[in-house]
């Protein structure tokens, strides 16, 4: 174990650094969640969380992961053998698919090279060959972790209505909620799912569902099996601050400083930050002469970068050196893309000097490893830091 100076950078896409105002709001003394002070804290948050949905309907907190999300989508709105479309779009779309078959969906999973978001076409295609309205929801990764690709829910929804399929929009937005403009209500998406630890600049521990009121009636018909992840004693005990279990207090805490943050910083400005960063993240990647995973420019993410390398390096292998010799962690390739693409997590509590200096990690790091890079490209992206 080498002792290690200054600050560890954790450039992961998920989890994010946690700012110090977020960890010392967790640190307060855990209250009654059964008195009146914490149905406060609760109305207030419950109040606080729409807008980093762009919903004004209900939001449900859990203390889960994010697959416990995942899972409270499918089991809250569909029944035994319904027909979902899901898109093979990286690793987590088809985690999420693997889910949704253990728990008795049909699931017609369109094929993907994991370098794209949904096709709006494809879905069009789908939905208009089911004439009987067959299928029940259509599930969608929003921005594709393991990728950095971010899919066109709006034209994806553009698609279900042309169409004039009524089948719910089930969208995974777990990393790109308070990152990329994202609007549950305006898209029509009927759950939306997220967790704590990617943009919401919080430790893991939190999982939500924005629900629509077409998701709330298609709740009322659901007969897959539920307990814990049901959502009408939740959001029953939710009209007067409470739950009916005990809640994460502490990471509400955070949840709410975590609020705060944004609204100070506002929305709008958050997301430019982010889209500034994924910028010079990829001018830095094409300047070395690399390869960003991401095919198509209207899809990049904002929240992360893939860096696809040459067969002949061991993505793993640069990570490691990365760690060991600049005590920076990036994100594993994962599935398919194993040993093949590193990530570079943008997400959450980020500056620029906090971009620089993990730019300038990567740069030394492929360098070490023997990955020739051109020294413009960490310039290129000094220079979109540096602008305005
Ligand atoms: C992180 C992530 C998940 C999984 O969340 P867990 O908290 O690890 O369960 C699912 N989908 C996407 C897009 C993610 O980025």
């Amino acid at each position: 174990m080498t002792t290690r100076a200054g600050r560890h950078f954790l450039q992961i896409p998920g989890p994010t650094n946690v700012p110090d105002r977020v960890l010392t709001a967790t640190a307060r003394p855990t209250i009654d969640h059964r008195g009146g002070e914490f149905a406060e804290l609760a109305l207030d948050l419950l109040h606080r969380i729409k807008p980093v949905f762009g919903t004004s309907g209900p939001v449900v907190i859990y203390p889960s992961s994010g697959t416990g999300a995942w899972e409270a989508a499918l089991v809250n709105t569909l029944s035994p053998g319904d027909r979902v479309l899901a898109f093979e779009t990286g690793h987590f779309a088809t985690l999420w698919r693997e889910m949704a078959e253990r728990l008795g969906l049909r699931v017609e999973f369109v094929p993907g090279d994991w370098r794209r978001g949904v096709d709006p076409l494809v879905v069009a295609e789908r939905l208009a060959a089911d004439v009987g309205h067959d299928i029940a929801a259509i599930m969608v990764v929003h921005n594709e972790t393991s990728t950095g690709v971010t899919s066109r829910v709006p034209e994806i929804r553009a698609a279900i209505d042309e169409a004039g399929h009524p089948a719910l929009l089930l969208v995974d937005a777990i990393s790109s909620l308070a990152s990329t403009d994202y609007r549950h209500d305006e898209w029509g998406v009927d759950v939306t799912v997220g967790c704590s630890q990617k943009g919401l600049m919080l430790p893991p521990g939190l999982g939500f569902n924005a629900i629509s009121e077409k998701a709330l009636s298609a709740a009322e018909r659901a007969r897959l099996p539920k307990a814990y992840w049901a959502w009408a004693p939740i959001l029953e005990a939710n009209e007067r601050g409470y739950y009916p279990y005990t809640p994460p207090t502490n990471l509400l805490y955070g949840l709410r400083e975590a609020l705060l943050m944004l609204e100070e910083e506002g929305l709008p400005n958050v997301f430019a930050r982010h889209d500034r960063h994924a910028r010079a993240t990829r001018a830095a990647v094409c300047g070395w002469g690399l390869e960003v995973l991401c095919a198509d420019e209207r899809e990049y993410s904002s929240s992360l970068t893939a860096v696809l390398l040459g067969e002949e390096h061991d993505a793993d292998k640069v990570r490691q050196v990365i760690l060991d010799r600049f005590d920076m962690s990036l994100g594993t390739g994962l599935g398919r893309l194993a040993g093949r693409v590193f990530r570079i997590g943008h997400l959450g509590h980020l500056n620029e000097l906090t971009l620089a200096g993990t730019l300038a990690g990567v740069h030394m790091g492929l360098q070490l490893t023997g990955v020739p890079v051109d020294p413009t490209g960490l310039e290129a992206a000094l220079e979109i830091l540096r602008a305005e």
